[in-house]
């Protein structure tokens, strides 16, 4: 508790000193984003009319991000910030309250919740909705619904590319959604380290199965291994896979005690750098999506 006075303490000293350093005159709008996904999201709507920036990098953890002096520096003179809501950026509450003063928009908003089973944040709306893409769907509409607001000059681009870019989504994952679905619905479970694929597994009709409800949790202890083992045998579970930004140690050791397979890495939180597997948000839910399947007929 000291330690986070202190913190916001220094960040109010640094905001003082930049106070009155104004939006350096630019040609393209300045946008932040609190995680790379959003940002990715974002620079598909505005296209070359506004540069946007992350304030978490590519691979970080991002549900206990602790912000630094250097991104205040990065966000005092936005157009705009976009973040998720759904208390994800539970780290970002605390930062926003110094820059009340730019316009910003919650992405989650208009989309319905799925609550958090237990835990330390039980019914709580669990954050991970940008996984189902009917949800990426309306971020992206409140995407475009943000931008035209500050800019309204060019509202008639950001439909245009908001438009293009949910077709994009459409047309890719579609197919792979009517692939997973030929699987058989006993098969279709998914098994993961954090419980990141709620909204997931909603779009592709799947049973949900992971070792602790969210990162912001504790992680992996005897108990929530012990749970997890009883349902892979309980129901005949024939693999796990577990996320990037984590720890596969638990999964690997509940794979090996089962003796079922490890499918491989998820992505789910954050995008990897541009010459990564998963630098778009598109890429990252293709990825994800395929390793998904070809896990479940790793066995056919
Ligand atoms: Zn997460």
């Amino acid at each position: 508790m000291r330690n986070l006075l202190i913190n916001l303490l220094c960040f109010n000293i640094i905001l003082l000193l930049f106070a009155n350093v104004s939006a350096a005159s630019r040609d393209s709008l300045k946008v932040i984003t609190t995680f790379t996904i959003l940002a990715d999201m974002a620079q598909n709507v505005a296209g070359d009319l506004a540069i946007v920036e992350s304030i978490t990098k590519p691979g970080a953890e991002i549900h206990d991000y602790q912000p630094t002096p250097k991104d205040i520096s990065k966000v005092k003179d936005a157009d705009l910030i976009l973040w998720n809501g759904f208390n994800l950026e539970i780290w970002f509450e605390k930062f926003f309250v110094n820059f009340k003063n730019i316009p910003s928009a919650i992405l989650t908003t208009n989309i319905v919740p799925i609550p958090i089973k237990y835990g330390d944040y039980k019914g709580k709306p669990n954050p991970h909705a940008w996984m189902n893409i009917e949800n990426a769907i309306i971020y992206i509409d409140n995407i475009e619904k943000a931008l035209s607001k500050i800019d309204k000059k060019n509202e008639k681009i950001y439909k245009l590319n908001a438009n293009n870019y949910k077709q994009e989504i459409l047309k890719n994952i579609r197919p792979i959604k009517d692939k997973i679905l030929s699987i058989p619905t006993k098969k279709r479970w998914l098994v993961t380290c954090e419980g990141a694929f709620s909204y997931l597994t909603e779009y592709y009709e799947m049973k949900e199965l992971f070792i602790w409800p969210t990162n912001s949790d504790t992680m992996g202890t005897p108990k929530q291994v012990k749970n997890v083992i009883d349902v892979i045998n309980n129901n005949q579970i024939e693999v796990i896979f577990c996320e990037s930004t984590v720890s596969q140690k638990p999964a690997l050791q509940i794979a090996k005690e089962t003796n079922i397979s490890y499918g491989g890495m998820l992505y789910v939180d954050s995008l990897s750098t541009k010459n990564g597997s998963v630098s778009t948000y598109l890429d990252l839910l293709k990825k994800t999506s395929l390793t998904i399947m070809e896990g479940l007929l790793l066995n056919e």
